[in-house]
């Protein structure tokens, strides 16, 4: 859901929009529209009935605590994302989850068709709703079906391992139109058409046995670039921006990395990097110190335990060799922060180190572009974002070859300014045209052809 539950001054629960640039993205388009969200609260406490909040006509679709179990956590996060990313994890299978999909996708059908208009544009968002759009269809064909999914599509040579390939597809060929982060992405869903289902496709398009035509293409993301530059703009932002380099003993040079705490980010790969550099003393820690913040994430599903502990070991480590007092040689903070805080890190980094092994987006990337509005600082960016396809002058590189980020971290360490000014301004460039709203206002244009965006 696009808001939070808060206490109010009586003690009863309140709710407040979300920061985040979907919410900002369609908030106007909701109000334009007169649209509803429907969305899952966040909590197995009993769903709220339908209410009025920002604007917005918000349905909340209750899971219970054994669907979080087996729906979210089990289908989506130990099944889904690993398979989706690679499978830089191993996907857990397991039928019970599945089934747990089936029904909550069923349940979020049912919310969309007794809410619709006549006629309506439903969007149904990411990796958790794939069966929805197909559900929905059969619920109320009137319906213009939009699906976005968020997270990169696998090709079929790891697709195919899913068990329930078909039931996916079919699910999300609901859809008139479907989004993907990247070309590549769109790509693969067309050749899994015809690799598992048989159909037939040409350039954007899936022809069904039906006579019915999908169209699959990409539409990168973005974020509300505006509001972020306003903040990094703000006189108390760049105060603590200093105050920060102060903190952790004023080095030549400030690298940091700011992500969830997701194996798929490439954490750990990357203190290794730094921490050899630091080792091989071709980087000392008076020139560069490392930034750190990863946030709390799935802290239930097993997998999660066992990064954290890994990153912390490497952190531990490269502090106890490198470190001294007062000027660490990897600050890491596992916490969640404001977007104040946020903006001052990245007001503060010379260097912003984003290095997933897999990632749909990457919009950290993008938030330290639109940070860096007086075009200093250095992005480097792992290819295997999809942020690489629009920022092709940061310093792209493969987090799997050590030695290639190690040589890329210096590069961008000891890069001139002069140089680093031209590749900042060129992303910028790229970012101003391409905000939040762009990408809402493309994809429902894409899907509707004449809605009021
Ligand atoms: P993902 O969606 O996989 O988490 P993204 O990079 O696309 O990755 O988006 C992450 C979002 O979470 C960004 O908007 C970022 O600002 C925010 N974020 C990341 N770390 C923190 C943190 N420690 N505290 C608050 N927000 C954070």
């Amino acid at each position: 859901m696009p808001v939070d539950r808060v206490e109010g001054a009586d003690g009863t629960p309140q709710w407040r929009r979300s920061p985040g640039g979907l919410v900002t993205a369609l908030d106007p388009v909701m109000r334009v529209n007169k649209g509803a969200w429907i969305g899952w609260a966040g909590s197995t406490d009993e769903a709220p009935e339908p209410f009025d909040e920002a604007g917005m006509h918000l349905v909340s679709v209750p899971l219970s605590a054994t669907e979080v179990e087996n729906y979210y956590e089990g289908f989506s996060n130990a099944t889904l994302w690993p398979l989706y990313h690679d499978v830089i994890a191993p996907p857990v299978y397991r039928r019970e989850w599945w089934e747990a999909y089936v029904q909550v996708n069923q349940r979020f059908a049912q919310a969309a068709a007794e809410v619709a208009d006549r006629e309506a544009v439903v969007w149904i968002h990411d990796y958790q709703l794939q069966l929805v759009p197909e559900m929905l269809r059969a619920l109320r064909p009137d319906l213009r079906i939009g699906y976005f999914l968020h997270i990169p599509l696998p090709p079929v040579e790891l697709f195919g391992r899913l068990p329930w390939r078909q039931q996916i597809l079919r699910g999300l060929l609901g859809a008139d139109l479907i989004g993907f982060q990247r070309p590549g992405a769109a790509s693969n869903f067309l050749r899994l058409t015809r690799r598992l289902l048989g159909y037939q496709t040409q350039r954007d398009q899936v022809f069904l046995p039906d006579g019915r035509v999908v169209r699959a293409r990409s539409f990168p993301i973005s974020i509300d670039v505006a509001e972020l530059e306003e903040i990094a703009r703000r006189p108390e932002t760049h105060r603590r921006a200093a105050e920060i380099r102060e903190e952790i003993g004023s080095p030549a040079k400030v690298l940091l990395g700011i992500d969830r705490l997701d194996y798929t980010k490439g954490i750990a790969e990357r203190i290794h990097a730094f921490a050899e550099l630091l080792n091989d003393g071709v980087v000392s820690p008076d020139e560069a110190t490392f930034i750190q913040v990863a946030t709390p994430s799935r802290e239930r599903v097993e997998q999660y335990k066992l990064l954290r502990d890994e990153v912390e070991l490497a952190v531990g480590r490269v502090n106890g060799t490198h470190g001294r007092i007062g000027r660490p040689a990897v600050t890491y903070l596992h916490s969640s922060h404001d977007r104040v805080e946020l903006a001052a890190l990245y007001r503060a980094a010379d260097v912003m180190v984003v290095t997933p092994l897999r990632d749909g987006m990457n919009l950290v990337a993008k938030e330290y572009v639109a940070c860096r509005y007086d075009n200093t600082g250095t992005l480097v960016l792992s290819e295997f974002a999809g942020a690489a396809d629009e920022f092709r002058q940061a310093f792209l590189v493969n987090p799997y070859d050590v030695d290639g980020l190690k040589s890329t971290l210096v590069d961008a360490i000891r890069l001139d300014p002069r140089t680093a000014t031209r590749k900042m301004r060129s992303m910028r460039r790229h970012l101003v045209e391409h905000d939040v709203d762009k990408w809402a206002s493309s994809f429902l244009t894409a899907l509707t052809g004449d809605m009021r965006t």
